[in-house]
């Protein structure tokens, strides 16, 4: 049911007060992985990536939660406290009573060669498997295999923000800042918008299935 077009116009017609989360991962004094030949700040991309997704969600009759919705991190102002961060974020989910959570971060490994998106999720909800299986499906048939000739599996892991709700969540990964082909692609405002479109498309049509 992936491609139907039908499904989606289900989600948007009946998208009314459906919350998702948006999480732009890192920020602040935390700026997560940097990118390998630009510099980048996997924060300020994951902001990025977060508001152009909102955007489409928005447009579609989703209400949106952001976490952050600037390049701050969560400890107002006060000296950087990564379990006081995770925290606040954790409590603007709960507080948002979501259908669903997407966790957004940029990825890096030692290897250069390593490339792609990958989602991730918690093993303790079937949902979120669930979930995190259209999103890297979506992925993996618009980025993944055109661009590199693989497909991922979503990854079960043991992720604190993963478990904050029981709306399938997922968090992820939208490719390599330490692989420049990912890096010059995850830098480029039109990139993030075609791949903030796929998750966008991805959640859509997840939340208007008829799931267990
Ligand atoms: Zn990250």
């Amino acid at each position: 049911m992936l491609s139907s077009p039908f499904a989606i116009v289900a989600a948007v017609t009946a998208a009314e007060a459906v919350t998702v989360v948006i999480d732009a991962g890192h920020g602040g004094a935390d700026g997560g992985v940097t990118g390998a030949t630009t510099g980048a700040k996997e924060s300020d991309l994951n902001l990025a990536m977060a508001k152009v997704l909102g955007e489409y969600l928005e447009s579609a009759g989703f209400r949106v939660v952001y976490t952050r919705k600037n390049a701050d991190d969560l400890c107002g102002g006060g000296a950087f406290d990564k379990r006081k961060d995770m925290y606040r974020r954790a409590d603007i989910i709960a507080r948002a009573e979501p259908a669903a959570v997407v966790s957004l971060h940029m990825n890096s490994f030692p290897s250069s060669s390593r490339r792609g998106a990958q989602v991730f999720f918690s093993r303790a909800s079937e949902e979120s498997a669930a979930f995190a299986a259209v999103v890297q499906e979506r992925l993996n048939d618009v980025f993944n295999y055109p661009d590199a000739g693989r497909r991922f599996s979503a990854l079960a892991a043991e992720k604190f923000l993963l478990e904050q709700s029981a709306a399938p969540s997922v968090i992820v990964e939208c490719g390599f800042l330490s692989n420049a082909a990912d890096e010059k692609n995850l830098t480029s405002p039109e990139y993030r918008a075609e791949f903030a479109y796929e998750i966008f498309r991805a959640v859509a049509v997840f939340l208007s299935s008829d799931r267990v």
